[in-house]
């Protein structure tokens, strides 16, 4: 029997709980949002539509951490930027200018790309949350009952907290720094601090700091009425931030901590564990340019949260060939993972990069040569024929390997052929029918290269030589159907005159 998709696991459990879910999600714009980040909405997005399908409500937070500091000056940053280090993201300038303000800058391609893979989100900013009061009441809350948080931190994580220490990170108003102060009181009105800058003020509950990071998770998930959260296997570990948080959500905020999805991280081959302050990136974005969204998708969907994924963007074809595959089995990852208004037909993303490469991807000719090698072309295969081309293109000159990449000689010298390589290709165009099936044409590589008394394998390299100029190339079924027999068999007949 087939094994039940994660997602829909998750999506029944949930429903044992409750028919409405909101699941949260949260990404703090410090830099280009990397396709790392995308397990993360994903994995969300997975079970919101499988409680969708099973006849739940369930509606996606996503939640922008504008509100954290800068952490360090990135490699990608202006040296001048040092001295933004610590002040919150919303309040820095976009590092290109043409935002209104750093956050603003990583946020929008990222939302943007959000849209084309169909994950629908509510889109929180962290900032505005503060800045509106919608903190408040949890600020306050955490503040008259600092001492009780303090212990159940202490005790979970078995580290040592400062006496002096308060849940609250003040937003200093003289240098701008939200890591810098520290709370010396409060009364009903103002959070009182000290900055390290030497400045004593006052602090408002709204907007006038945040609450330190295991408070503030627990705290949004009461404010937002959070009941589903995936996040990254670092907060998972024992002591780490989702046990605080389910203690800090049942004993301080009276809720029931959200039902968590832990997921495991991704590794692009070739670019490193994608982590976005090592620099070496490929923004989401730029991802989404080369490979088509449901491609996307399943990379991640495909595979249970817990488990690590490497995926390798050169080895492309195989992933989407086991795509292909599942659509024509209604396979839940693939169902999962499609998005609307596309259609496929079943001409294989593999034809693509090769028939693109043969019509130097003008559509018309790709079109022309498909209908010769068999397929029925109608407006819903030309609407599909013409999408995916244009990813086959991206993707071939961004991640291809070379070996998959080929041009058609313009012409090629004889003396590179052997006696035994000329006889082999002028016997092979002789029996070269119009009629054959790519099946029938691999086939008769064998045979003439048995009849001539080479092996096949140098059969395959005379004809990639002859058309290619080169000893290897696509499989030579297809690859000699879609150039064309009339075509192929003219040019092994002038390489061999
Ligand atoms: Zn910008
Ligand atoms: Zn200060």
């Amino acid at each position: 029997m087939e094994e039940v998709h994660w997602a829909d696991v998750i999506a029944e459990d949930l429903l044992k709980r409750g028919r409405k879910h909101r699941i949260a999600t949260g990404i703090t714009p410090s830099g280009h949002i990397h396709v790392g980040n995308l397990r993360e909405m994903l994995t969300a997005d997975a079970v919101r539509r499988a409680l969708i399908d099973k006849g739940g409500e369930a509606e996606l937070i996503y939640i922008a951490d504008t509100f954290d500091p800068l952490r360090k000056r990135y490699p990608f940053l202006p040296e001048e930027y040092e001295r933004y280090v610590g002040m919150p993201l919303s309040e820095i300038p976009d590092p290109e200018g043409c935002h209104d303000n750093y956050a603003e800058h990583f946020l929008e391609p990222f939302l943007e790309s959000l849209e084309i893979l169909e994950i629908p989100v509510i889109v929180k900013m962290a900032d505005e949350m503060y800045k509106k009061g919608e903190y408040e009441e949890v600020i306050r809350i955490s503040l008259q009952r600092r001492d009780e948080i303090a212990k159940i931190i202490e005790e979970v994580t078995g580290r040592k907290l400062e006496e002096d220490w308060f849940p609250f990170m003040p937003l200093c108003e003289e240098c701008g720094r939200i890591n810098s102060a520290k709370v010396t009181g409060f009364d009903d009105k103002w959070i009182y601090y000290r900055c390290q800058c030497g400045h004593e003020g006052k602090a408002s509950y709204r907007g006038g700091g945040k609450l330190t990071w295991r408070v503030d998770w627990a705290a949004r998930w009461k404010i937002l009425g959070i009941t589903c959260e995936p996040f990254g296997k670092d907060h998972a570990a024992a002591g780490g931030s989702y046990d605080t948080g389910k203690r800090l959500a049942k004993e301080i905020f009276g809720i029931d901590p959200p039902y968590p999805i832990p997921y495991e991280w991704i590794n692009l081959k070739g670019v490193g564990a994608m982590s976005s302050s090592k620099g070496i990136v490929i923004p989401v974005r730029e991802f989404i340019e080369v490979l088509p969204p449901e491609i996307v998708r399943y990379i991640i969907i495909r595979v249970k949260p817990k488990k690590h994924i490497d995926f390798d963007p050169a080895n492309l074809l195989e992933l989407v060939d086991e795509f292909e595959e599942g659509l024509r089995k209604k396979d839940r990852a693939v169902e999962l993972s499609m998005v609307g208004n596309v259609e496929y037909s079943d001409v294989p993303f593999r034809h693509l990069v090769v028939v693109g490469q043969i019509a130097k991807w003008d559509l018309e000719k790709v079109l022309e040569i498909l209908k010769r090698t068999g397929y029925e072309i109608d407006e819903r295969v030309r609407r599909d024929v013409e999408r995916r081309l244009k990813y086959a293109k991206n993707w071939l000159e961004k991640f291809a390997p070379d070996k998959i990449k080929f041009e058609i000689a313009e012409s090629v010298n004889p003396s590179i052929f052997d006696e035994k390589e000329r006889e082999f290709l002028s016997k092979f165009a002789e029996k070269l029918r119009e009629d054959m099936k790519p099946e029938e044409i691999h086939n008769l590589v064998y045979d003439v290269a048995k009849e001539v008394g080479i092996k096949p394998a140098k059969g395959f390299q005379a004809i990639y030589k002859a058309i290619l100029g080169k000893n290897y190339g696509p499989r030579a079924g297809y690859f000699i159907k879609m150039l064309g027999i009339d075509w192929v068999k003219k040019r092994f007949i002038d390489v061999c005159s």
